[in-house]
């Protein structure tokens, strides 16, 4: 009997010969070794006894770090905890810890880890499985997943380390963007993803994609991979509450609402009883005195919101707004857009 699919769990698989007994799934095109295959790699200590991971020129090295770097940037900032599961020497962390005050963890399981361990916070030389030190803000994992046999259960562990509003970055060899990996002789590499093979795993995990990209630099014979970025689905009302704290965040005290049209309708007015708005100001004096959840549209009054923060809702018209309040001396550091609280 053929096995499931271990990215999309689909039951359309096929098994080949040529090189090794290996699966294909013909719904999503992963490609996987037979158990058989694979004995020596998945010994306890097989990783443990290996050293020099990531021995390529300085040049390569160089180049992977620049392309990971300017994903990852983005997404820094200090305080935050960060796991990378298979951290090999630690040479990202290294550049990681130099632009940005964070905590980073690293998961090595060879002997690399002796070197990482100067640079890094923690390394651990145990899988994720065993890893109690959660929760993490982002999870990063480069050319580690296609070395696990079940990557199905390594990544509920991931999820598992990582904070609800948290976010994985995960790199895999792109099996379209290798002209030899479809017969992919490294004992090591159990599985081959595509695009839709990757997507399908981290969707049945229980991730969200947030962005996938290809043609990522590993090294010179796995010069195009793929990278996801994702986080943890959440279902509506969580989501919701995180929306709500977003705003408890960017306006502890009371704030005043500026433009109730279609924009506040849509993206303010649902949550508007569980906010501590001062006021709903308008520049409309047609809508003046309108009420609305126990308020009424009034126009705005500098002397009476003096010192409160302003939240301008009005997509189309914020700059208007904007230049009019400032004109009224109101500081320009207390006006907020939408984007401070979805952006
Ligand atoms: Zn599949």
């Amino acid at each position: 009997m053929l096995p499931v699919c271990p990215a999309c769990l689909g039951k359309e698989t096929a098994q080949y010969n040529s090189p090794v007994a290996c699966y294909l799934c013909r719904r999503c095109g992963h490609r996987w070794r037979a158990a058989a295959e694979i004995p020596f790699t998945q010994q306890h200590d097989y990783y443990a006894q290996l050293r020099g991971r990531n021995m390529i020129a300085d040049s390569a090295c160089n180049r992977k770090m620049t392309d990971r770097l300017n994903d990852l940037t983005p997404l820094l900032h200090d305080g935050m905890r960060i796991l990378e599961i298979g951290c090999a020497e630690g040479e990202l962390g290294r550049r990681i810890k130099a632009i940005a005050n964070v905590e980073y963890t690293g998961i090595e399981l060879s002997e690399d880890a002796l070197v990482a361990m100067r640079w890094l916070d923690h390394v651990s030389r145990h899988a994720a499985a065993a890893l109690e030190d959660g929760p993490y803000d982002l999870i990063l994992s480069f050319h580690v997943l296609e070395h696990i046999p079940d990557i199905h259960a390594e990544l509920g562990h991931w999820s598992r380390l990582l904070k609800p509003s948290g976010k994985l970055v995960v790199e895999v060899p792109n099996e379209a963007g290798h002209p030899l990996l479809s017969w992919d002789a490294n004992a090591e590499h159990i599985h081959q993803f595509t695009m839709t093979s990757l997507s399908e795993l981290l969707h049945q995990a229980g991730f969200s994609i947030q962005q996938l990209t290809s043609g990522h630099f590993e090294s010179a014979v796995y010069s195009d991979s793929l990278r996801a970025q994702a986080y943890l689905r959440t279902d509506a009302q969580t989501r919701r509450n995180q929306l709500i704290a977003k705003f408890k965040t960017t306006f502890p005290d009371k704030f005043v609402i500026y433009g109730i049209g279609g924009d506040f309708n849509n993206y303010v007015a649902p949550l508007l009883l569980e906010l501590s708005a001062a006021a709903l100001v308008d520049t409309d004096t047609t809508r003046h005195g309108v009420r609305m959840a126990g308020y009424r549209i009034e126009a705005f009054n500098p002397v009476k919101f003096t010192g409160l923060p302003i939240l301008v809702t009005s997509l189309r018209y914020q700059t208007e707004i904007r230049a009019a309040l400032q004109e009224q001396g109101v500081p320009s550091h207390t006006i907020y857009g939408l984007d401070a609280i979805f952006g």
